[in-house]
């Protein structure tokens, strides 16, 4: 579990502990990831901590190994750490977009490439954490929205390539997600339009058909679902978790009309 020390990533961790699997938890901040397994072992979970940086090709490696050492096995890996963006290319620096590129993408890969071998012994899964800006661009976040579409296709490659020895590999898109990287990104908003970060969730969510964000656990219920034996014959699908944001036409006209 990389970024399982907060947000959609505790949620996941909380989720698949319940679900009976031991948990490797990991992510740059030691104390998140400490505190993260406090809290999962409280709630009755089997958890270690594991902090690295995804984009490390050593932490990568020390990653799974810790895992294979625990648990002797893998059997899910979820590649859910990641960071936001702030520019449309003109305004994007090299070293921003490739901070965010080796986070959120090259970190996934490296990830894989170091539990792939020990996912492929036991038939096991990879479910990635991309975003519906993964095939519909944020405005303005360029590197962000280019990062969640390679995810998507890192699983898609990863389902072709190793579906025959037994792994799938799938990803999910939420929409917003109350989380601390999600309420950073409404407090901006909140800023800018004189409001507070509840109206801004609901400023940003008038035309989502379910009119509010979604909730971490609401992200780690379609984990749980893709990691267990129901959805054994699911490879290579990208699923929206969003509230329905990503059907939405936002040019139709009959919105426009009174
Ligand atoms: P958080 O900021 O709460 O979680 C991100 C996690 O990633 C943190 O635990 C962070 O830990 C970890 N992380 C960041 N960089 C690295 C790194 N280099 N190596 C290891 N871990 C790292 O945000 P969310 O829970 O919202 O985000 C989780 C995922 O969901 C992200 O991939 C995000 O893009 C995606 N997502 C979120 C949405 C939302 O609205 N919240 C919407 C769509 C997608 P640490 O800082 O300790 O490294």
């Amino acid at each position: 579990m990389t970024g399982g020390g907060s947000g959609i990533g505790l949620a996941v961790a909380h989720r698949l502990g319940a679900d009976g699997f031991g948990l490797i938890i990991s992510g740059r901040r030691a104390e998140a990831c400490k505190a993260a397994v406090e809290e999962l072992r409280a709630a009755g979970c089997i958890a270690v901590a594991a902090p690295g940086d995804v984009g490390d090709p050593e932490d990568a490696r020390r990653l799974a190994e810790q895992a294979i050492a625990r648990f002797g096995r893998i059997d899910v890996l979820v590649n859910n750490a990641g960071i936001g963006d702030t520019g449309a290319v003109l305004e994007e620096t090299l070293e921003s977009w490739e901070r965010v590129m080796r986070t959120n993408l090259t970190g996934a890969f490296l990830v894989t490439q170091a539990a792939l071998p020990a996912l492929i012994e036991h038939r096991g899964c990879v479910i990635s954490i991309s975003s519906v800006n993964g095939y519909r661009p944020g405005p303005g976040w360029a590197a962000y929205s280019t990062s969640k579409a390679g995810l998507i296709m890192l699983a898609r490659t990863i389902a072709s390539d190793y579906g025959p020895q037994g792994v799938r590999a799938n990803c999910i898109c939420p929409g917003w997600i109350r989380t601390p990287m999600g309420d950073a990104d409404m407090d901006e908003v909140a800023e800018s339009q004189d409001t507070d970060r509840e109206g801004a969730y609901r400023l940003t969510h008038r035309d989502n058909p379910m009119r509010r964000p979604g909730e971490p656990e609401e992200v780690a219920s379609v984990v749980s679902f893709l990691a267990g034996p129901d959805a054994a014959y699911v490879n290579g699908v990208t699923l929206a978790v969003d509230g329905g944001t990503s059907i939405v036409d936002p040019t139709a006209v009959s919105r426009f009309r009174t």
